[in-house]
């Protein structure tokens, strides 16, 4: 395969990416909405009049609504557009290599190759089970040098 061609399939991949990004974000946007207009009939009775909220008033409200979850992932969609826009889209931000495009098209905002993604979560559970383990040994011991609240 010639450089040129390789150039210019990345560049599709990027911007089905970036549209793949961008449906997420208006589903996402579309859940919040949803959210928002089932709030406001909820508040109806109590006499309020949201429907002309200023858009700053807005995104106060959006932020009183959105779950941290929701929250974090509008983040990621967001941070994965910047990269996109600075052109660190697809690299991992663990081991600087480029994430497989598979595993991008499956999590269009991750930021992490396969590998350091599991290498991540083995150092979880390894961690888990050091402080399982630390939790176990602290049962059989009389020492006073707590750690845990
Ligand atoms: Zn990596």
């Amino acid at each position: 395969m010639p450089k040129k061609s390789a150039a210019i399939s990345r560049k599709k991949f990027l911007s089905d990416q970036r549209t793949a990004l961008l449906e997420l974000k208006n589903k996402l946007l579309a859940e919040i909405d949803a959210e928002i207009k089932a709030e406001r009939e909820a508040n109806k009775d109590e006499g309020m009049d949201t429907y002309d909220l200023a858009s700053e008033e807005r995104d106060r409200e959006i932020n009183v609504i959105l779950s941290d979850r929701d929250r974090s992932k509008g983040q990621q969609i967001d941070d994965a557009l910047a990269r996109m826009a600075d052109g660190s889209y697809g690299v991992c931000d663990s081991c600087g290599l480029e994430i497989a495009e598979e595993r991008l098209r499956a999590m269009p905002f991750t930021r992490l190759c396969r590998d350091c993604q599991q290498d991540q979560e083995r150092e979880a559970k390894s961690q888990r089970r050091f402080d399982d383990g630390r939790t176990y040994r602290k049962l059989g011991s009389t020492d006073a040098d707590e750690e845990s609240p």
